[in-house]
């Protein structure tokens, strides 16, 4: 059985950023949903049982059954993606990261405004639902990219990246507070993303 990831927060924590009742829904319904999904197909799939979120995500063509293929890719994206992205908000976020991180990222993108820039770029240029990311490569590079739908950076590049980063672009993310201003929101997002959570994941993977 997942379980989604226990915030460090209160709903209303992110305001004005993110909206309390945004974050209700997201957390409680999205969230909750997917995870339940997730642990619903799963039932069916007893040779997975054991396996890490990051596993079975990475090896999808395991599951032959194509409609339990798809329902694991798309609930246990959204359980995944979820978890990481509610772990790298906080209230006292925005600060850019020190140590590792700050060397990697002045090194792959010249500086932290640019990385901010680019991300920025790669998640209002995603079309209709989806993600845009910061990942690790094997060689500790950074790397952006962005999926559609609840997909992820563990399912492409060979499962060679590691998320370190997701910024959700689905409307649900924003559409209470920004409505279709989707560039506002990623403003706002970039004010309550905990960089030190997000260095912190950078030398884990
Ligand atoms: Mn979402």
């Amino acid at each position: 059985m997942f379980e989604q990831v226990k915030l460090g927060y209160d709903f209303a924590a992110l305001e004005p950023h993110i909206d309390q009742l945004t974050m209700e829904t997201h957390y409680g319904k999205h969230h909750a949903g997917y995870t339940n999904n997730l642990n619903k197909a799963l039932e069916q799939l007893p040779q997975l049982q054991g396996k890490t979120i990051e596993e079975i995500l990475k090896n999808l063509e395991a599951i032959e059954d194509a409609a339990l293929r798809t329902a694991v890719r798309n609930n246990g994206g959204g359980y995944y993606n979820h978890n990481l992205y509610f772990q790298i908000l906080s209230p006292q976020g925005g600060q850019p990261p020190q140590g590792k991180l700050a060397e990697q990222i002045d090194s792959d993108f010249g500086s932290f405004e640019n990385l901010v820039q680019k991300l920025t770029a790669t998640a209002a240029s995603v079309f209709g639902s989806g993600w845009a990311w910061l990942s690790k490569d094997p060689s500790g590079k950074l790397v952006i990219t962005s999926t559609p739908n609840q997909d992820n950076p563990l399912m492409t590049h060979g499962g060679q990246l590691t998320p370190i980063l997701g910024i959700d672009v689905w409307e649900h993310a924003y559409y209470l507070k920004y409505r279709n201003m989707r560039a506002d929101y990623l403003q706002a997002i970039f004010k309550v993303i905990d960089w030190s959570k997000v260095a912190e994941m950078y030398l884990e993977a």
